[in-house]
């Protein structure tokens, strides 16, 4: 077994727009997001801590929050969602 970590290319949509970053995210050999940058212009990491999240430099705080926000909500329901269907 392999102890080393896995640096991964992904892309991933800003959380307010959608717009579209590039990302290099490091994971430990057994799946957990460890690190991540955004590797496109101008773009800013929102801290998450299960998996890379992106949103635009030009967004204020308060709206990147909200979004945040709103994308917890939406991941909260459809755990949900998936628990009712068994
Ligand atoms: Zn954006």
């Amino acid at each position: 077994m392999s102890s080393k970590n896995n640096n991964i290319a992904e892309t991933h949509g800003c959380i307010v727009c959608a717009k579209v970053f590039s990302i290099l995210a490091v994971y430990s050999p057994d799946g957990k997001l460890l690190d991540c940058a955004v590797t496109s212009p101008g773009g800013q990491i929102v801290p998450d801590k299960s998996q890379p999240l992106v949103a635009c430099d030009s967004h204020t705080a308060e709206k990147i929050e909200d979004a945040y926000n709103r994308w917890q909500a939406r991941k909260a329901r459809a755990s949900t969602m998936k628990e009712e269907k068994h």
